[in-house]
């Protein structure tokens, strides 16, 4: 999947898991901070690939892509499975905890469930594809869905273009509508913790 997908996928798993789990007065800080934790999150992954926009965005990114894609074992590796997935919760919360006496009032601990979020649901929209995902590394075994590899998708062609992405769009808008009420009253919330 494109890193757009990914980033749309992951903001749309947050807001599920946001809606479904109504939390109580939230500072606007911790919602901004929480988003772009969530966006980063649903492409770290992805980090393992010297092509992947975060590295391609740094003047010498592509060594330290291609660095950090040897150290995690090339792509589609260590990054895309349960324990890096453990390994990266550990080493963000760390960061969090590191960098909290500069974070004002943001709520750390929403930050970093929002992140893993993101980090989560780029495996699960990983398995989607051809190439699946090696969940229980160090066993190689790759997994998909569904499990037959002719039925899954191509990354950056038109499935992915013009069912997944617009897909995700439906399922937001969708998640807007019927919560319409819930979200003004969070909005409502928000505003007034101040
Ligand atoms: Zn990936």
């Amino acid at each position: 999947m494109t890193g757009r997908t990914h980033d749309l996928a992951a903001i749309t798993a947050l807001g599920v898991v946001f809606l479904a789990n109504p939390i109580n007065p939230i500072r606007l800080s911790t919602v901004i901070v929480a988003v772009i934790a969530n966006l980063i999150g649903g492409i770290t992954p992805d980090l393992d690939q010297p092509t992947a926009p975060f590295w391609r965005n740094l003047p010498i990114g592509n060594i330290f892509g291609r660095t950090f894609g040897k150290l995690s074992g090339g792509h589609r590796f260590l990054t895309h499975s349960l324990a890096g997935v453990a390994l990266i919760g550990f080493g963000v919360h760390w960061l969090l905890v590191f960098f909290s006496p500069v974070m004002g009032q943001v709520d750390i601990g929403y930050v970093w469930w929002a992140y893993m979020i993101g980090v989560v649901s780029h495996l699960v929209m990983d398995m989607f594809t051809k190439e699946g995902v090696p969940l229980l590394i160090p066993i190689p075994i790759k997994f998909g869905i569904p499990p037959i590899k002719r039925l899954r998708v191509t990354t950056d062609k038109w499935v992915e273009h013009l069912l997944i992405f617009p897909g995700l769009l439906v399922i937001n808008g969708l998640l807007v509508a019927v919560n319409y009420q819930e979200i003004l009253e969070i909005m409502r919330r928000i505003g007034s913790s101040h």
